[in-house]
């Protein structure tokens, strides 16, 4: 439901009878859902009229004339405590590759494997490649993990000339220094030189801290949680010298960061 609330909300934007039909209580959510997929600036008077008038099987059969692709209508439900049902149309063509992938991962796993086994083997995939959060995971532990041996080389260095007390400050500044310099390297300067781009470490400290999803607070402190249309926040403006440092930086959706530059001035 809150999905559908979504969708419909979106092409309300774009034509907003719907959104006045549905507030008028001429057609419900679920009728709006149905033509969003096939209404236009263009064709919505026809469409509204149709979806005042038609029965919904009526109504499905028109859209999927005019929109093939909105036969089938789209939907995850649950079906239980763990498991959901989904389904959705798809082409000919779409039907040849997933079962290629099908195949070629039965091929692997040497044995027969199920619709959704091959989906989840694509979406892994996808995100391991994608997904900024997993990304942020795995260059920070590349670059942790070289830290750590060039700061186990200087260890055995220090170590030699000096008791562990001193060896431990060492390593304490030598860390902080490596950190702030390659955080500040790229947002150092004056408000003028402030670069627009933030540093690829501080992004991706950002993305793992926050998990990809915003930020915002309401005032009983729930958390927003979207995780579409996500942007990054500069907590102070760049306009008066604000750092790209990741405590300086927060996951905002879009409308949130709408919100918090509304309230703050641009
Ligand atoms: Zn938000």
């Amino acid at each position: 439901m809150a999905f559908q609330f979504i969708t419909v909300a979106r092409k309300a934007q774009e034509i907003p009878e719907i959104k006045a039909a549905v507030a008028n209580g001429d057609i419900t959510v679920s009728v709006a859902k149905r033509i969003t997929g096939v209404i236009n600036p263009e064709n919505q008077q026809d469409w509204l009229v149709k979806a005042k008038t038609l029965t919904q099987r009526s109504l499905e059969l028109e859209v999927a004339k005019a929109n093939p692709k909105e036969a089938v209508q789209e939907m995850i439900k649950p079906v239980s405590a763990e498991r959901l049902e989904m389904k959705l149309g798809i082409s000919h063509q779409l039907d040849q590759k997933l079962r290629r992938v099908r195949d070629l991962l039965g091929r692997k796993r040497n044995g027969s494997v199920r619709w959704e086994d091959a989906v989840e083997a694509m979406a892994d995939l996808y995100l391991e490649k994608h997904d900024p959060v997993r990304r942020a995971d795995r260059v920070l532990r590349k670059s942790a993990a070289r830290e750590t041996e060039s700061v186990a080389k200087l260890d055995g260095e220090v170590e030699r000339e000096a008791g562990d007390e001193i060896v431990v400050r060492k390593l304490d500044a030598l860390a902080a220094e490596q950190v702030s310099r390659r955080v500040n390297s790229a947002s150092a300067g004056s408000a003028a030189q402030v670069s627009e781009r933030v540093p690829a470490e501080s992004l991706h400290r950002v993305n793992l801290r926050d998990r990809g999803r915003c930020t915002h607070r309401d005032s009983a402190g729930e958390r927003c949680g979207e995780s579409r249309f996500t942007q990054i926040h500069h907590v102070v403006p760049r306009a008066v010298a604000g750092g790209h440092a990741p405590g300086d930086l927060r996951t905002l959706c879009g409308f949130h960061h709408g919100l918090v530059h509304e309230t703050l001035g641009p």
